[in-house]
Order: structure tokens, then C-alpha cells, then sequence
């Protein structure tokens, strides 16, 4: 396989460097881990300039506030790409741009692309996903969380949990029980809710990070208009899985092990330990060129997926790798950081040896929270083995039924 890139592109990524170079000065300043919340001014701003140049929202159609580009896989790699190299921010990454939107656009009516996509793609309008629920995770199907047609309305009682980002956001794409009496599967709708309505409840939990980052979110007849459906009553399920499928991408994103392996080449060339750079112990050296390799083969495993998709062709075992394998890497690279700086990796609060901010110890541990996060390792490996490598299923515990949702481990969130 040729990797090198043809004239067209080369041209392609003079005019993203010429385009960054440019407007760098606009771009919002690198926000350290500790004080990465909610977007700002600066970054809406920045993400408007992104989106009229072509850099954000690419291949979003004009009508919904895109740039309205083809896909080409190719230029979304040379623009992610050089904007990690140049350390500029690239586009907003939020749940609602990564997940939702792509959602809506393959399953949402047109009133509802009108509706929600221009203020998602903006940031004017931040998503968060409310799917998990206490005792509901892997086996997401289990589901309680209710939804009643009242009339015009819906009307939703229950809780969800670990809901990341729902203390600042304006809307939830949300998973219900509307058909209690179908198959687990089939009696699940897909609501989107605003976070304003009566009724809905926010209570922030903090994770090892000592910050909080998710979220318990309760529902106290909570009523919103029976439009507010995505896809018909009971196909939840169906349009949940065709969000899994965004949000795992987002999760196992190269762009994102690529711009942290480079930071850590840089810290390993920085930091000494007893006097030598980090970057010439053996040991060390040899767990970074490991990563190095792996960094790459996720990279390439993208274009498979990226491929795939822009051929209508469904991916198949690439795509099951990507969220696995993307945030194990990203965590493994946090624990080399850590460990080439010695006695300093292991501190966290503020001080004059810190390094980074403290942004790799920070990494390290919230990292470990999205090797759980949209689907647990564990499951991810065995969707891997059973769908993408024709394994044999695991033996199922028989676990006695405790109400709706009883019955078997089924590792449902695949
Ligand atoms: C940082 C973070 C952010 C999150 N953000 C969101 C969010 O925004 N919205 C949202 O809805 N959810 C969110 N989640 C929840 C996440 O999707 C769940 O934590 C995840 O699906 C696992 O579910 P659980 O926590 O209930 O664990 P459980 O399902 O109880 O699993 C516990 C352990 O058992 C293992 N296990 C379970 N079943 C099987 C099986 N069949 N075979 C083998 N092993 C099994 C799991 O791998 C895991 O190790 C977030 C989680 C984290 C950590």
C-alpha cells in the first residue's frame, strides 16, 4: 500500500498550514487538564472560524451550518494532523458533535437535523448522553428509566448515571423504557430532552481526578413534547448502537494518541533521572518505541475504518479495535510519562517539581475512566472475539431474575 500522498493533497495540507499559521493568534490557549470544563467564548469563536475555513464540521451539509464538504478520509487526517503537530486546538469534540449529530443525520427527520444540528456543531447547544444507569452499564439493555405518552407529552421517570457533562449541558439524548411490556431490546425509544425542563435533577459526582466530571441525573415527571423521538417507539435500540458506533470512534480517536505520544517524546527528551534524559534509559526507550509502533497501528487502522465507511462497506473487526485499543494506548502512554519522570510522576497537586500541570497524573487516571466508558474493555474484547473473529460465545452465568432486566450477563452494550 502506498501511504504517501498525492499532489492534491500535499497542496491540501500547504493550505491547512497556511490557514494555521495565519489565525494560530485566534486559537483559544491550550487548556491544561485541571481546567478543562465547559467550553467558552473563546473556543465558540474559534470553532465558528474553524467551520467557515472547512476545519470543523467538514463534511456537515451547508443547510445545518456545515461547511458541507465530500467526505475524504485523507484531509480529515492531514487536518487532524497538523493541527496536533502545530499544538492548536482543532474543532470542539463534544458528545453531541461526535455523537448526536453524525445520529441525527443518518436517522433524525429533517425538522429535527434543522432543529439540533446547527447549535451542536456551534457549541450554542452542549449534549450529554444519558444511557447508563445504577445497575444497568454493560447490560445497557436492561434499561428502567420510564416513559409514559401522555397526550402530546412524554412523560419520564428514573435515573441515569455517570453522565458526563449533564451539570453543564442544554440537552440529553436520552434512553427510555416506552414499551415495558416488549422484549428488553425493543422497548427502549430514543428521547432528546432539555436539561431545563421541571423535573430533571443534576447531581455531580467527582471522580480519582478529585474533580467531577459525571453525574447522577434523576427524573421527576419530567415532560417533554412527544416529538422529541428519535426513530419511531421501541427502536431506541437500534438508533443507541448507531450512537455507539460514533461514539467509540471518538473514543479510540488517533489524532488524540498522536498529539499525546508527541508530548511525551518531548517530556522524555526533557526530564532527567539521575542525570541521564529519560529518553536514553533503555527501559524507557523500549516502551516508547512500543508505543510508537502501536501509535501507528491505530493510525492505520483508522484509514481501514475510515476507508470502509467512505466505500459504504461496513468496517467489521477495524472498528471493534478502535475504541479498545485507542484508550488502552492513551493510558499506557500517560504511565510511561509518569514513570520517565521519576520520583516527580508521582506527585499531583500544585508545586514548584510539577510538571505539565499535572496534566499526565490527571490523564492516567481519568483515562482509566474511558478504557471503561462507552463499554468496558472487558466487553469490548469479547464483542471483538465473538463478532469480529467468529470466537466462541463465553459461557453465560445464569444469574436468578430481579425484575425487568433479570435473567442473564449478556455484555449488551456492543
Ligand atoms: C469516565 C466515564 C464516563 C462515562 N460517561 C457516561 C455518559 O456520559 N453517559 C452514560 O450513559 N454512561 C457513561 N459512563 C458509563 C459507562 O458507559 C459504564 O460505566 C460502562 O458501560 C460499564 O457499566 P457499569 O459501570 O455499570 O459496569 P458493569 O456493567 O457493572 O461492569 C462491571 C465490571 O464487570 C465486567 N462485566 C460486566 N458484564 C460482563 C460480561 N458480560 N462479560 C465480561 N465482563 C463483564 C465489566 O467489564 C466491568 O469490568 C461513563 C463511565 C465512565 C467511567
Amino acid at each position: 500500500m502506498d501511504l504517501s500522498l498525492d499532489q492534491r493533497y500535499l497542496d491540501f495540507r500547504d493550505e491547512v498550514r497556511s490557514f494555521i499559521a495565519a489565525n494560530r493568534g485566534h486559537a483559544p490557549p491550550a487548556v491544561t487538564f485541571r481546567d478543562r470544563v465547559k467550553p467558552g467564548p473563546a473556543e465558540f469563536a474559534w470553532q465558528a472560524r474553524l467551520i467557515e475555513a472547512g476545519y470543523a464540521a467538514r463534511t456537515i451539509p451547508r443547510e445545518y451550518g456545515g461547511f458541507g464538504a465530500e467526505p475524504d478520509m485523507l484531509e480529515q487526517s492531514i487536518i487532524a494532523e497538523e493541527f496536533s503537530a502545530a499544538g492548536v486546538q482543532g474543532g470542539l469534540q463534544g458528545i453531541g458533535i461526535i455523537m448526536l449529530v453524525p445520529t441525527l443525520l443518518e436517522v433524525g427527520t429533517p425538522e429535527q437535523k434543522a432543529r439540533y444540528i446547527p447549535k451542536a456543531i456551534t457549541g450554542e447547544e452542549w449534549w450529554c448522553q444519558g444511557y447508563s444507569e445504577p445497575g444497568s452499564g454493560s447490560d445497557l439493555a436492561s434499561l428502567r428509566t420510564r416513559g409514559v405518552l401522555e397526550g402530546d407529552e412524554w412523560v419520564i421517570n428514573g435515573q441515569k448515571i455517570w453522565t458526563s457533562g449533564a451539570h453543564y449541558a442544554q440537552m440529553m439524548f436520552c434512553l427510555v423504557r416506552t414499551e415495558p411490556d416488549a422484549p428488553k431490546h425493543r422497548g427502549i425509544s430514543y428521547l432528546l430532552i432539555p436539561m431545563n425542563t421541571p423535573g430533571v435533577t443534576v447531581s455531580p459526582l467527582k471522580t480519582m481526578t478529585g474533580r467531577s466530571e459525571f453525574n447522577q441525573v434523576f427524573f421527576d415527571d419530567v415532560r417533554i413534547p412527544a416529538t422529541n423521538i428519535v426513530a419511531g417507539r421501541g427502536e431506541g435500540w437500534k438508533v443507541a448502537n448507531v450512537t455507539l458506533k460514533h461514539e467509540r470512534g471518538g473514543l479510540g480517536d488517533p489524532a488524540k494518541s498522536i498529539a499525546r505520544f508527541e508530548g511525551l517524546l518531548k517530556l522524555m527528551k526533557r526530564e532527567t533521572v539521575d542525570g541521564s534524559r529519560a529518553i536514553d534509559d533503555p527501559l524507557l526507550a523500549d516502551r516508547l518505541m512500543q508505543l510508537e509502533a502501536k501509535v501507528l497501528a491505530l493510525k492505520f487502522n483508522n484509514m481501514r475504518v475510515l476507508t470502509a465507511d467512505l466505500e459504504g462497506n461496513d468496517p467489521g473487526l477495524a472498528r471493534l479495535v478502535t475504541k479498545y485499543y485507542g484508550t488502552v494506548l492513551n493510558h499506557e502512554i500517560d504511565a510511561l510519562a509518569i514513570d520517565a519522570m521519576g520520583e516527580l510522576g508521582v506527585l499531583y497537586e500544585d508545586g514548584e517539581y510539577l510538571r505539565d500541570e499535572g496534566a499526565w497524573q490527571a490523564w492516567y487516571m481519568h483515562d482509566l475512566g474511558l478504557i471503561i466508558g462507552g463499554g468496558s474493555t472487558n466487553i469490548q474484547r469479547n464483542i471483538i472475539a465473538e463478532r469480529g473473529l467468529d470466537l466462541p460465545r463465553e459461557p453465560k452465568a445464569v444469574i436468578p431474575p430481579q425484575g425487568m432486566g433479570g435473567g442473564t450477563a449478556s455484555g449488551g452494550r456492543g
